[in-house]
């Protein structure tokens, strides 16, 4: 089997796998959107990732989705509302034995894209390290994190995690992958809706205890529901200690807001809501802070799906 990772997506998390798998010499390939974006990218010369202010380019090769070639690893590092369709466009690609390791936040589009290829092992990935583009194929290591990879439908290692190793990616192979992404979208609706629409740093919260402490409880209350009890274990001490941790920070929701670019509510509080509805879950607060939220970005003329 090729040991090949073909990297859907260069943007700011691709971007950052892309550059440490190819400086540890494993074979990578890039897939970009569309001629004109690897017309882009070739006349930059490759992938520059800056680490403590040094910057190291990458002549990472790169391809579309209509090359021809089997595909048997591919790390999925666009957006979630752009997943779907993305894979689905290099179905006829995916060999037979393909995996593909999903790097979305939220949950939803993991499923989405794991139905389109049923026969396919699909593995999530739930990652805190930071990253930004500062201009096109120009990574930012920001933030060092953790990543957390499982596979709900199968609790075996893959071998390839030596890759991640041998690349100096911090990671955990997890059976509880689904608690963990739970666990980050609870804490992800519990705070960055709100920044949007108190218009503040992660900080301005400290101000809005009552409101940050009703989301958790509603958000506990529905994780239990749906399964995912670990997940809601001292949810708003853990807000607190983000908020505080990160009081200086705009969440990633109000940096897409303010730069005018798509958010991924539909993956968060969206698919909060709609698993509340589901279960028939009362979650008004919830409920109210999505409508308030969709209200905001269709002001911006963003869309809020
Ligand atoms: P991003 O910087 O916007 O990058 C997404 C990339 O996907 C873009 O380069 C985009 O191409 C590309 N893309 C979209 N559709 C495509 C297609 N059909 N074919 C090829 N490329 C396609 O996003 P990101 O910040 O890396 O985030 C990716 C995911 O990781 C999100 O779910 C995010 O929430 C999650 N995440 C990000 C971070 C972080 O620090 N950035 C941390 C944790 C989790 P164009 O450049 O042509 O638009």
């Amino acid at each position: 089997m090729s040991s090949t990772w073909h990297i859907l997506g260069a943007g700011s998390l691709g971007s950052l796998w892309a550059c440490r798998l190819a400086r540890a010499g494993k074979a990578v390939r890039l897939i970009l959107r569309d001629p004109q974006r690897l017309a882009a990218y070739e006349a930059a010369g490759g992938l520059t990732l800056v680490e403590q202010g040094l910057a190291q380019r990458h002549a990472t090769p790169a391809e579309t989705a209509d090359t021809q070639g089997p595909i048997h690893r591919l790390l999925v590092a666009c957006k979630a509302y752009d997943a779907e369709q993305a894979v689905v466009s290099l179905l006829p690609r995916l060999a037979k034995d393909a995996e593909l390791i999903l790097l979305q936040n939220g949950l939803g589009s993991q499923d989405a894209v794991a139905a389109r290829v049923p026969h396919l092992r699909c593995l999530f990935a739930s990652s805190t390290e930071g990253a930004f583009r500062e201009s096109d194929w120009q990574v930012t290591f920001a933030g060092h994190g953790f990543n957390w990879l499982g596979d709900p439908a199968n609790p075996s290692a893959p071998p390839w995690l030596e890759d991640l190793h041998d690349a100096g990616i911090p990671h955990q192979w997890t059976p509880d992958i689904l608690t963990r992404l739970w666990r980050k979208l609870a804490l992800n609706c519990a705070i960055n809706p709100l920044t949007v629409l108190h218009d503040c740093r992660n900080g301005g919260l400290l101000e809005h205890h009552c409101e940050v402490a009703t989301l958790c409880a509603e958000l506990a209350d529905l994780l239990r529901v749906c399964g995912q009890p670990e997940a809601a274990q001292a949810l708003n001490e853990e807000v607190e200690r983000v908020i505080h941790a990160t009081a200086a920070n705009y969440s990633s929701m109000y940096q897409d807001v303010r730069q005018g670019r798509r958010t991924e509510i539909h993956y968060l509080l969206g698919h909060a809501c709609r698993t509340a509805a589901r279960h028939a879950q009362p979650v008004p607060h919830l409920e109210r802070l999505h409508r308030r939220l969709v209200e905001q970005l269709n002001a911006r003329g963003l869309p809020s799906d």
